[in-house]
């Protein structure tokens, strides 16, 4: 590419709204423009970079024998209406009206429009698996749309919907498309961590989400400094103190705290470390009124509970509740001497202390020294429910865990049969009876990792484009006098050799002066670039700099092409 004949257009001035590095850059660079809230323009030379992370992706998908097809956007509410998504999708989906008032929305996921597909065109097992992926624009109105491309409201999906007679099958095209992601992401030159997710809302048995790793990220990451194991924090599980019980050694005392009501206040007041203090939480579960506890530095973690029998709805106890359970206003909780009977949910670290302070469930009272057994019965569950924290072991048993920060790039799921179960998407068995299909579905955030692939690689210059995503590979600079034709003569040529060879160049003819050129192609982020001037020439040889290099050297030609070798 001749960059006179192409429409770059950056700018030295960091954009107002613009709140992390990929962000400011890609609008500095001129990739991306701002159309309305959530809605981008790529431009030619954004554009270039996305089809790169296209291709990669197309190339793995195929590799691990995924069709390619495309569905439509606009996708009927009907369909909608037989998973009862319509409305459960909540305010993400965008519904839209055509002139008959016929109603429908524009797609934030395909699972509906691929099942219906589905049921139409596959008729017997022999046909499975089967695999269908499309890259495709998706809509999903966000509540918070930020960041440019990280988190828009339009962005480009790779979707992939796998179809089998049985769960085994399921679970091997899940791995075959777990290794495809790992290599999508090992090719593009990122630092990542495929983590154990939580399938949520979407359901289904597992699911991984693969993160790019950044300080800017949204999704805190627990992973081991010793192995592979990486979990969201949500998901890592808490094991276990190592170390029994210890006996007790205090006697139960009831100590003054007239204004200490969070456990940081108690334990400044008492001169004693956090993690000797135990927090209670009032709930309500299906059975009633529960108190769930956890030791004072640690967080309640509202997934797990959730997960507890009885507690899939549960909801936190109103003052009146709490009043009749424990006779006690919030802030002075405790599980010693209920006024009522409650269920007690102990977290496994607070069921090996001993010694701890609660509260007294008497306004400006806690107790101390309290211990289990003697003071009060036996949790009636004990329960990992709380967050992991940095230094915690690996519950893999290999090393500590270590709290990062990633973003979202890729999800992987073993849905089950919940979609074709909805939708009556079966195929014939062996003996010729129906069988509901499983499902896996496989997401990759093709716009999204452009950015998150800026916030691991850029500097005060600039982007600094992973090879494989770049624009151009290298760049060749003309810095010639006015009038003179040999120097551009023989940069065309350089250009000329390097395309011909294959090498993704571009030609930087546009004539400026040689500080605004360098400017614009660190910025843009071209991993190589050369000088062709008319000293160079007469030493036969190109100035040339890697973008990661602090200074530049002589290169010749033969050296040049063999950056590419
Ligand atoms: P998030 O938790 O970030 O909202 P999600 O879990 O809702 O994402 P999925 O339904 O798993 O997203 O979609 C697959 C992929 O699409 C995600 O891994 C992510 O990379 C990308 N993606 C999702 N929402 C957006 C968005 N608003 N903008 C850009 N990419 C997105
Ligand atoms: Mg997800």
């Amino acid at each position: 590419m001749r960059l006179s004949r192409f429409h770059l257009n950056t700018s030295k001035e960091t954009p107002g709204d613009a709140e992390i590095s990929s962000h400011r850059l890609m609008l500095r660079a001129g990739m991306i423009r701002k159309l309305a809230a959530g809605l981008y323009t790529w431009s030619p030379l954004g554009l270039r970079v996305l089809r790169k992370v296209e291709q990669v992706v197309r190339e793995e998908m195929d590799r691990a024998g995924a069709l390619e097809m495309t569905m439509p956007t606009v996708q009927p509410r009907e369909l909608w209406e037989e998973t009862g998504r319509w409305e459960k999708f909540g305010g993400q989906l965008l519904k839209i009206k055509d002139r008959k008032e016929a109603e429908y929305a524009y797609g934030p996921t395909a699972e509906e429009v691929i099942t219906d597909f589905a049921r139409q065109e596959l008729r017997s097992y022999k046909q499975l698996p089967l695999n269908f992926y499309q890259i495709q624009t998706k809509f999903r109105d966000e509540i918070r749309p930020r960041f440019g491309v990280m988190r828009a409201r339009e962005f480009l999906m790779k979707d992939a919907y796998s179809f089998h007679l049985d769960e085994a099958s399921m679970a091997e095209t899940y791995q075959a498309m777990y290794d495809a992601y790992t290599r999508i992401f090992e090719r593009l030159g990122l630092k990542f961590r495929a983590v154990a997710a939580d399938p949520g809302a979407i359901g289904g048995s597992a699911s991984h989400e693969f993160h790019v790793l950044a300080d800017s990220g949204e999704d805190a990451i627990a992973f081991s400094d010793k192995s592979q194991y990486a979990a969201n924090v949500e998901m890592a599980e808490a094991i276990a103190p190592a170390a029994p019980r210890a006996a007790p050694a205090e006697e139960m005392r009831k100590v003054e705290t007239p204004w200490q009501r969070t456990c940081e206040e108690v334990a400044k007041l008492l001169g004693i470390d956090l993690s000797r203090t135990v927090k209670s939480v009032a709930l309500v579960g299906e059975q009633g009124f529960v108190l769930a506890l956890v030791r004072g530095d640690h967080m309640v973690n509202e997934i797990k509970l959730a997960k507890l029998p009885g507690l899939a709805e549960y909801r936190l106890a109103t003052e009146a509740e709490i009043l009749e359970h424990l006779g006690s206003e919030p802030g002075f909780l405790g599980p010693v001497n209920p006024k009522k009977a409650i269920q007690v949910i102990a977290d496994r670290s607070v069921a090996a202390m001993s010694d701890f302070v609660v509260g007294a469930n008497e306004k400006g009272f806690h107790l101390a020294g309290v211990n289990w057994a003697r003071d009060l019965p036996e949790a009636a569950i004990v329960a990992d429910i709380r967050n992991v924290l940095a230094g915690d072991p690996s519950p893999d048993g290999q090393g500590t865990l270590t709290i990062g920060r990633g973003i979202e790039v890729g999800h992987v799921f073993q849905l089950g049969q919940k979609y074709a179960e909805a939708m009556g998407a079966t195929v014939l068995d062996a003996e010729g009876k129906a069988q509901v299909m499983h499902m896996g579905c496989y997401g990759v955030g093709v716009s999204r990792i452009v950015a998150a692939a800026i916030e691991q690689n850029f500097d005060a210059n600039g982007i600094i484009w992973p090879t494989p995503m770049a624009p151009w590979q290298i760049v060749v600079c003309v810095i010639s006098a006015k009038g003179d034709t040999v120097v551009p003569a023989a940069a065309v040529e350089l250009y000329e050799q390097l395309t011909a060879r294959g090498i993704e160049a571009c030609l930087d003819d546009r004539g400026l002066r040689p500080g605004g050129m360098f400017a614009d192609m660190e910025l843009i982020g071209i991993p190589h670039r050369v000088v062709v001037s008319e000293r160079g020439l007469a030493a036969g040889s190109f100035e040339y700099r890697g973008r990661r290099d602090s200074e530049s050297r002589q290169l010749s030609r033969d050296e040049v092409f063999a950056l590419f070798s």
